[in-house]
């Protein structure tokens, strides 16, 4: 984790806070209406900060009375047009994502900058593997964990040295070693908050493994502030992994959280179809506390999990046996084993 925080309105990135969810509208930034619905959609789903576009004034036009409509943190993404990021300043922006490689000159990177900092906003330096300086991927020949690395720090020091330093890094790329590298090298040369996250990471089917993969293991190693799982989806499908993401980490916590066994040539009871019933169920469940519910095939690792889990099942032949912690409770026929188990659960907990 940084050493360094921001305040994106009232979320807080860096210096240990608790790791924040971002995600970006995808629909058209010049309709209000869809901009703020889908805003409105991706709080429902737990995001903390969302990213729209503002590629022309309208854009930041809309942003302008979004804002005045919604409580949710919005950063302004700009590209290429400098005068994009002033408007969006104006506009009531909570934080501004520039490449500053393509924002152009120094000079008019040391507007935008002047203008943040007089909103009192943060900014987001975002490096990306696809638009490396050609003097960078020259010299390190080809795109490297090294040459993004530098990159970034140049871009920080940029901005550092007009006497600005609320800012956020991210360096993102498609390749999840490229990204993991890159994030292990940055961690140790900067004390600003990182955002993390695998870019254009493609279809949910594949860029969920990736997002795992690159944002779980940096944040594993305690390296990440605030993240963004990228989808070809709806972007409420990126908030709903990354928050599975963060709870799956422990960084989050979860209502509840199912173990079972992988069944094998022991198994005598339908464990597939009965972890999923049991996993319905809990899901459905208005659980005042986390609850860990064992589904074990057998008796060979079932009171062992069930140990470790808050309730659980051991099947045995056409029979099941059910568990409170280390107590057994009672051994019920297998079409009874659901019914069974919630009773028990309902009554413990309270519910
Ligand atoms: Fe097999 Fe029992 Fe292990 Fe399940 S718990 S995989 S049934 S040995």
């Amino acid at each position: 984790m940084s050493k360094l925080f921001v305040k994106v309105r009232d979320v807080k990135i860096g210096a240990g806070a608790p790791i924040s969810i971002q995600s970006m509208t995808n629909v058209n930034p010049n309709d209000e209406e869809a901009i703020l619905s889908q805003i409105r959609s991706l709080e429902n789903a737990g995001c903390d900060i969302v990213r729209m576009t503002i590629p022309d004034k309208e854009a930041a036009d809309v942003l302008a009375r979004v804002r005045k409509k919604t409580d949710m943190p919005i950063v302004a993404d700009i590209h290429f047009n400098y005068k994009m990021a002033l408007l969006a300043i104006d506009a009531g922006a909570d934080k501004i994502r520039i490449n500053p490689g393509n924002i152009g000159s120094q000079e008019r990177l040391e507007r935008v900058v002047k203008e943040a900092g007089a909103a009192g906003i943060p900014i987001r330096v975002g490096v990306n593997s696809g638009s490396l300086e050609k003097t960078i991927i020259d010299k390190y020949g080809g795109v490297t964990p090294e040459g993004l690395c530098e990159s970034a720090l140049n871009n920080l020091k940029k901005i550092e040295d007009m006497g600005f330093s609320d800012l956020v890094l991210s360096m993102k790329a498609s390749d999840v070693r490229l990204t993991y590298e890159a994030h292990r090298l940055i961690s140790n040369q900067t004390d600003h908050p990182l955002h993390i996250g695998v870019t254009e990471a493609g279809t949910p089917k594949k860029g969920k493994i990736k997002s795992a993969v690159g944002i779980g293991s940096l944040l594993l190693a305690g390296i990440g502030d605030t993240i963004r799982v990228s989808l070809t989806a709806n972007p409420v499908e990126e908030v709903i992994f990354a928050k599975q993401l963060l709870e799956t980490i422990g960084l989050r916590s979860a209502k509840y959280d199912i173990v079972s066994c992988p069944t094998c040539g022991r198994t005598k009871v339908d464990i597939e179809n009965l972890a999923m019933k049991v996993e319905a169920e809990v899901e459905s469940m208005e659980l005042k506390r986390p609850v860990k519910v064992a589904v074990m095939g057998c008796v060979v690792n079932g009171p062992g999990e069930a140990r470790e889990a808050d309730y659980g099942v051991a099947g045995g032949a056409g029979k099941g046996v059910i568990f409170a912690g280390s107590e057994i409770i009672k051994t019920v026929d297998e079409e009874d084993i659901v019914a069974e188990l919630m009773k028990v659960i309902i009554e413990r907990e309270g519910l």
